[in-house]
């Protein structure tokens, strides 16, 4: 019997990373729940405050339901091994400022992809390698959007660029006082 008060990691109970099918929950799935604690969603979690993980583990039923009304789950989903969570930030921070700080302080985290995504909500989905596949993660890091209907992900670096580019800059003329004479 697994008891889902356990604590993870430091800041994660087993009870906020399985949500539904708890008699379908398998021992490998609470040890690659507990790597995923404590490589990735505790130093997340130290960095932006208290978390919401609106998923974590989930039985291939609940996967298939999801997949079935259009919300975005894979068919080889890391949530399905106990690899992935979706994240919210109670206070507020955005996907978008967490995939920052991925892409800056926090890219020595062995997490293998990260995807700020957008449907109806917005939310930091994180996971790592499949059980017996792990070394050298990939690191990726993805922005989903809906885009005439059809969810389409992107390099997030370059769509944020992309966002950046599409700003007005308005030169500025020198103000003198900097130049080198003579
Ligand atoms: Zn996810």
């Amino acid at each position: 019997m697994i008891d889902l008060d356990t604590y993870l990691s430091r800041f994660f109970k087993l009870s906020e990373c399985v949500k539904d099918d708890v008699d379908e929950l398998r021992p490998e799935h609470v040890s690659c729940l507990t790597k995923l604690s404590n490589w990735v969603l505790d130093p997340l979690r130290v960095r932006f405050g208290p978390l919401r993980v609106n998923s974590g583990w989930r039985s291939q039923r609940h996967n298939d339901a999801l997949r079935a009304r259009g919300l975005g789950a894979s068919q080889t989903s890391a949530h399905l091994y106990g690899g992935a969570a979706d994240l919210v930030s109670i206070d507020g921070h955005s996907p978008g400022e967490m995939c920052a700080w991925l892409a800056m302080d926090g890219k020595v985290l062995p997490y293998d992809q990260a995807i700020d995504e957008y449907r109806h909500s917005a939310w930091l989905h994180i996971g790592i390698q499949r059980p017996g596949n792990i070394g050298n993660p990939r690191r990726q890091l993805l922005a989903m959007r809906v885009v005439d209907g059809v969810d389409t992900y992107s390099d997030w670096l370059e769509s944020s660029l992309g966002a950046l580019s599409d700003l007005e800059v308005t030169p500025t003329e020198p103000q003198g006082g900097g130049s080198i004479r003579g």
